[in-house]
């Protein structure tokens, strides 16, 4: 019996192996084109395309309302293996800052893995008057009320900053939201917003260029990432205990059959180890998951620690969304 069982499970097994995939995988990434998870995704796919055979791994934007839109198509997907979600710490974020969040993050998703850290930088247009962070604070002293501060939506990790940065420094701004932080870039650049806290995989390159200004990192050590290396964190210039950073994980809908979970943790791994992705992502400054961190229980855990760990924070602050 016990024998016929193990076959059983071999051919189910081997079967889901060759049957899969069917026809293109899509990551879907609940923030715009041209931002900080999206570079993450593209990247990703392209990693994790070269570790399943005859695959096609493609990226779909489903932006708007913070990330829960994108999270929210992927608890509903067909839960057959071909279509995954690409989330950042929004996932632990938004149980705490939407009332009537359209999924249960810890239920109705498989837990896959865990991707990379992302830390965040306070970025500027350069026509601010300031040139560093002492500078930027009297600025704000100056201008309250006028303040502009983008982000991409309540339940990004560009709000979650932005909210810590007002409570820190006792300065309120008008947010202004976006479908994800690569529109806002577009109109940072163009000098229509004021400020943004933003993931280092959307600004090193801006900020490089000398298209933005940089006043600080907001996690709590200095990156040692060439080209952010010089900028102060917010702790140092007087925001005691400021530290947010960003970190990305894979789910898929929750019933994926397990095997194709397994097939995809092997490709995430693979992926992580992948030269190309991996010096993409360092030369960002993201540091990539280890080995001990990209296995779904792992994943799980940390998320509901991260969901503990915000959610008494936001509510704190204040904020909701229904
Ligand atoms: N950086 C965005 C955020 O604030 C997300 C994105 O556009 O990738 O969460």
């Amino acid at each position: 019996m016990k024998k016929t069982l193990v076959a059983l499970a071999a051919v189910v097994l081997s079967g889901a192996a060759m049957a899969w995939p069917e026809k293109p995988i899509t990551i879907v990434v609940p923030f715009a084109a041209g931002g900080p998870t999206d570079k993450v995704a593209r990247d990703f796919a392209v990693a994790m395309q070269k570790n399943i055979p005859n695959s096609t791994v493609i990226v779909e934007n489903v932006g708007g309302a913070g990330g829960t839109l994108g999270a929210g198509r992927v608890a509903k997907a067909a839960a057959d293996g071909h279509t995954f979600l690409l989330h950042h710490i929004g996932m632990a974020t938004s149980p705490a800052l939407y009332r009537n969040l359209p999924y249960k993050t810890l239920d109705d998703f498989e837990y896959i893995g865990m991707i990379n850290d992302v830390p965040m930088t306070l970025v500027g247009r350069t026509t601010l008057p300031a040139n560093n962070y002492a500078e930027l604070v009297k600025w704000l002293e100056a201008n309250k009320g006028k303040i502009n501060l983008a982000n991409a939506g309540l339940g990004a990790a560009s709000h979650l900053c932005g909210l810590l940065f007002q409570q820190a420094i006792k300065i309120d701004m008008t947010t202004i939201p976006y479908k994800g932080t690569g529109p806002a870039m577009t109109d940072l650049l163009g000098g229509q917003v004021d400020l943004m806290c933003d993931q280092t995989t959307n600004t090193t390159a801006q900020i490089a260029g000398g298209k933005v200004k940089a006043f600080a990192v907001t996690s709590s050590r200095r990156l040692s990432t060439p080209g952010l290396n010089n900028l102060p964190t917010l702790d140092e210039s007087g925001l005691k205990g400021f530290n947010v950073g960003v970190w990305h994980g894979l789910y898929a809908p929750k019933g994926t059959p397990a095997p194709v979970l397994t097939r995809v943790n092997t490709a995430l791994k693979a992926a992580l180890k992948d030269p190309a992705f991996v010096g993409s992502m360092e030369s960002l400054g993201a540091v990539i998951i280890n080995d001990a961190r990209n296995n779904p229980a792992e994943h799980k855990r940390f998320v509901e620690a991260e969901i503990n760990k915000w959610g008494p924070v936001i509510k704190a602050a204040g904020q909701y969304a229904d």
